[in-house]
């Protein structure tokens, strides 16, 4: 199995990009943010958990996502791969998801990282919330505490992934499909 890894700041154009990556190699496409929306949206325990903290720019704890990624993993059948956006977020859960791939053999394959700017962050986010109306990109505040989250506690992953010869960028600041194409030119030699 692959495992990519789809890595960016907030509004970098992951979730944009990941569904044409995913039919392509044909990997499930696996988004952290996408699977707590659906938990606030069905009113389980888990979403009344996570609500505040998304709401406030702010991560949920580690074991939550890690328990979400663990159990697709384990569910998820018929597929080349996994296509991993919005996780790991913190380098405690990029050392949770080497253990788990490791308890099979396995491990990440590759980052995939579409890089654009801070200054360019707001306006992509401002452009989506006209678009999906996510509570999360309604507010300035929770737009400064996201992009502050991200240099803070994601950022250090570059590294982290670096140093193991898996980082792989993109300058993400073209057209959707400018992007893309990229995308699909570095996947192509991974
Ligand atoms: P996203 O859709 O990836 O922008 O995620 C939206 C929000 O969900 C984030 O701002 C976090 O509050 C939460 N979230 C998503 N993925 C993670 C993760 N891997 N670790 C912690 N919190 C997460």
């Amino acid at each position: 199995m692959k495992y990519f890894i789809l890595f960016g700041p907030p509004g970098a154009g992951k979730g944009t990009q990941a569904s044409s990556m995913a039919a392509e190699y044909n990997l499930c496409h696996l988004s952290t943010g996408e699977l707590l929306r659906k938990e606030i949206a069905a009113g389980s325990e888990l979403g009344l958990k996570a609500k505040s903290l998304i709401d406030a720019g702010a991560l949920v704890p580690d074991e939550i996502v890690e328990g979400m990624i663990e159990s697709a993993f384990r569910t998820t059948t018929g597929v080349s791969g996994f296509l991993l956006d919005g996780f790991p977020r913190t380098t405690a859960q990029a050392a949770a998801l080497d253990s788990m791939l490791a308890k099979s053999g396995e491990e990440v394959t590759a980052v995939v990282s579409i890089m654009i700017p801070d200054s360019m962050i707001k306006e992509r986010i401002r452009h989506r919330a006209a678009i999906e109306g996510r509570a999360d990109d309604a507010s300035d505040e929770t737009i400064d505490n996201r992009i502050r989250t991200y240099h803070d506690k994601t950022e250090p992953l570059v590294g982290y992934y670096r140093e193991k010869g898996k980082y792989h960028e993109i300058d993400g600041t073209g057209t959707i499909e400018e992007v893309r194409a990229k995308i699909f030119s570095l996947m192509g030699k991974l």
